[in-house]
């Protein structure tokens, strides 16, 4: 069977505008933020059907038909979903290889992945905000010292990886994740001398990097001690590349298209304090220089 790579089928939506994709096959016309035309799917001389480009949906208030680009072109076209985003595709210029079991298997790996951050960013929040020891306490002050309030806290899941080699490979271990899964993920590194892993991150406040789905791909960490660097990162994984994502861009997505504008900072605190006091629509270039990728 011939698959479409997740990643890529999440490629042609993001940059397939709906205005645009709709207006080559019906004529639309702007009525305050959205587009109105007359329905395409049933007979009627008053516009009902509606599109909005923030939302990148239609919807149609006469016959309720609606969705989203893909959906539209489907219904249209009388396409299935792959033959709908193989012309997207080509639209706006997304390459799709033709996939194979290997691919398929590495997609299936990917979402392992989520789950397994997903663990971790669990695990790092716990050790956070209910841990009575001496490192939680002190990570709670200097929290508490930058003004984080809790509720920011919670919602932006920062955690607390605490000074053991083997915390967060203790717990994962006892999900039932593997050894090889846990360092595809990036969050254990091999022993040189010996055999065995140990924690990527120990004693830091951690940062979990979503994407605009809310995935977790990665971890930014701040160290706690002077002893060690001060910032590190998750390594590039299948499914973190540098350079790619946007820090809170998944917490800013909404008040960026309400605003039309986005703020980009450097750090995790920079982009999180403004959005504790009401600046949402603000992301972070992950401390790397800002990339092409990311602008787009
Ligand atoms: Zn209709």
């Amino acid at each position: 069977m011939v698959l479409i790579p997740e990643e890529i089928v999440s490629q042609v939506i993001d940059r397939s505008d709906i205005v645009e994709i709709i207006s080559s096959y019906i004529p639309l016309k702007r009525a305050g933020r959205n587009f109105k035309a007359a329905c395409p799917f049933h007979n009627e001389k008053t516009p009902s059907f509606v599109v909005n480009p923030d939302k990148q949906i239609f919807h149609c208030f006469g016959c309720g038909v609606g969705g989203n680009v893909v959906s539209f072109v489907m219904k249209q076209d009388k396409m299935d979903f792959p033959e709908a985003i193989r012309m997207l595709a080509q639209k706006v210029n997304v390459v799709i290889e033709e996939v194979d079991e290997p691919t398929r298997r590495s997609t299936n790996e990917r979402h392992l992945i989520f789950k397994i951050n997903e663990l971790a960013a669990e695990y790092f929040q716990d050790n956070l905000l209910s841990a009575k020891t001496k490192m939680a306490s002190d990570a709670r002050k200097y929290l508490k010292e930058r003004n984080v309030d809790f509720g920011t806290v919670k919602s932006f899941k920062v955690g607390l990886a605490v000074d053991k080699w083997d915390g967060l490979l203790e717990y994962l271990k006892n999900k039932g994740v593997s050894l090889v899964l846990m360092e595809k993920a990036g969050l254990i590194i091999p022993r040189d001398n010996s055999r065995g892993y140990y924690d990527r991150f120990r004693n830091r406040i951690v940062f979990p990097i979503f994407d605009t789905r809310g995935n977790c791909r990665a971890f930014g960490a701040r160290a706690l001690d002077d002893n060690q660097a001060k910032y590190l990162n998750s390594p590039e994984t299948i499914v973190y590349t540098k350079g790619h994502h946007l820090y809170g861009f998944h917490f800013a997505k909404d008040a960026i298209t309400q605003e039309d504008a986005v703020i980009i900072v450097e750090g995790y605190l920079d982009c999180i304090m403004p959005h504790q006091f009401g600046v949402k629509n603000i992301v972070a270039s992950l401390g790397t220089a800002l990339t092409v990728e990311q602008i787009r």
